[in-house]
């Protein structure tokens, strides 16, 4: 059995984005992958978070999860900050990472531009998922395309310390979808959907109401022409509907070009709202009723105690190796 890490920030409202680049592998990894799925607080605050909406958003992330099929019977379910040794193992790998490794992170360029003021987590925000995945040992990582980078980084961090302190940790594979990798924003298709996003009409979010929906796939921008085609370099907008469309229907995009063929974006849009509706209601439901049992905090104390049984064990190795005095 393979072991399996990712996670998701409280930053805000998760994504369609979310849900297609990284939640549907987290639901079809846990049937045979042992798993360890994360609310990854620290590093949400590597920019400004009001408490109390980091407490809430906590939380919903953590309902999310199993609202969108991940089953606390077979995945670890837990929140980064309650397994100390992430924040330790990010300190020790930082001390390994070069400066000029973390100044050409996208993540970093893109979140940081134009800003007065940007946080020095930031800037490390790639050590410490660093950490959180070779904590764990872990050998797939389900994530979104935009985190290759940091991925990318990781296994380059965990061969330096196999170099340097003999070897230890696994170096992890990406798991990263074919179609719908990287789901763009509903107001501009060179953008990624982010749930950071200040303008919500740029993302669908899980727990839209339909009405909200419908109307936000309505006013996605097209271009002007009218053929439903698959063609990101020269119709990125609709190309990234189609994605979409595809992952919900549970279609190819043959199928979905197919479907559409001489009709314009009209019809396109309208069924391709449907399709979200029908996927987002059932999840909401069962969202609803996670939030209401009261139940996700005893999930939680369970995925973080197992968690930190392998994450201590590693901390506990890391220092052994690189030669830091055990109390005794
Ligand atoms: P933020 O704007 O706060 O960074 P985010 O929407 O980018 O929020 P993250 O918590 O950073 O969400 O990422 C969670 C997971 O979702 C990661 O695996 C990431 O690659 C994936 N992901 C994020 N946005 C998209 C997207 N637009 N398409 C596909 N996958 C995505
Ligand atoms: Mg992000």
């Amino acid at each position: 059995m393979k072991k399996v890490l990712s996670g998701i920030q409280p930053s805000g409202q998760l994504t369609l984005g979310n849900y297609i680049g990284a939640m549907q592998n987290f639901v079809k990894l846990q049937e045979t992958e042992e798993c360890f799925f994360m609310v990854v607080d620290l590093h949400a605050i590597t920019v400004p978070q009001d408490p109390a909406m980091l407490r809430e958003q906590s939380e919903s992330v953590a309902a999310l999860f199993i609202a969108a099929g991940i089953d606390p019977a077979k995945a670890n379910i837990f929140v980064q900050s309650h397994v100390r040794a992430h924040a330790e193992l990010g300190w020790i790998l930082t001390t390994l990472t070069g400066m000029g490794e973390l100044e050409r992170m996208t993540q970093f360029k893109d979140k940081s531009a134009g800003k007065d003021s940007v946080g020095a987590g930031l800037f490390v925000y790639p050590s410490l998922m660093a950490a959180d995945i070779l904590v764990y040992n872990a050998d797939l990582v389900p994530v979104g395309d935009d985190q290759k980078q940091h991925l990318e980084l990781t296994r380059d961090l965990a061969n330096r310390f196999n170099s340097r302190f003999g070897d230890y940790f696994t170096i992890p594979e990406p798991y990263i979808p074919k179609i719908g990798a990287r789901i763009m924003s509903l107001d501009d298709a060179s953008k990624k959907m982010s749930k950071s996003n200040p303008n919500v009409g740029s993302f669908i979010a899980l727990l839209d109401e339909p009405s909200v929906i419908r109307k936000k796939i309505s006013r996605a921008t097209t271009d002007s022409g009218r053929e439903v085609k698959y063609d990101p370099a020269n119709k990125p907008e609709i190309s990234n509907l189609i994605s979409i469309y595809s992952h919900c229907a549970n279609i190819s995009i043959a199928e979905v070009e197919a479907r559409y063929e001489g009709q314009g974006y009209g019809p396109f849009k309208k069924d391709l709202a449907e399709h979200v509706v029908s996927v987002l209601e059932p999840l909401q439901q069962k969202y609803k009723a996670i939030r209401e049992s009261g139940q996700i905090h005893e999930i939680l104390k369970q995925g973080a105690a197992r968690a930190s049984e392998l994450a201590d064990r590693t901390l506990a190795d890391v220092k052994e190796k690189m030669g830091f005095l055990a109390p005794r």
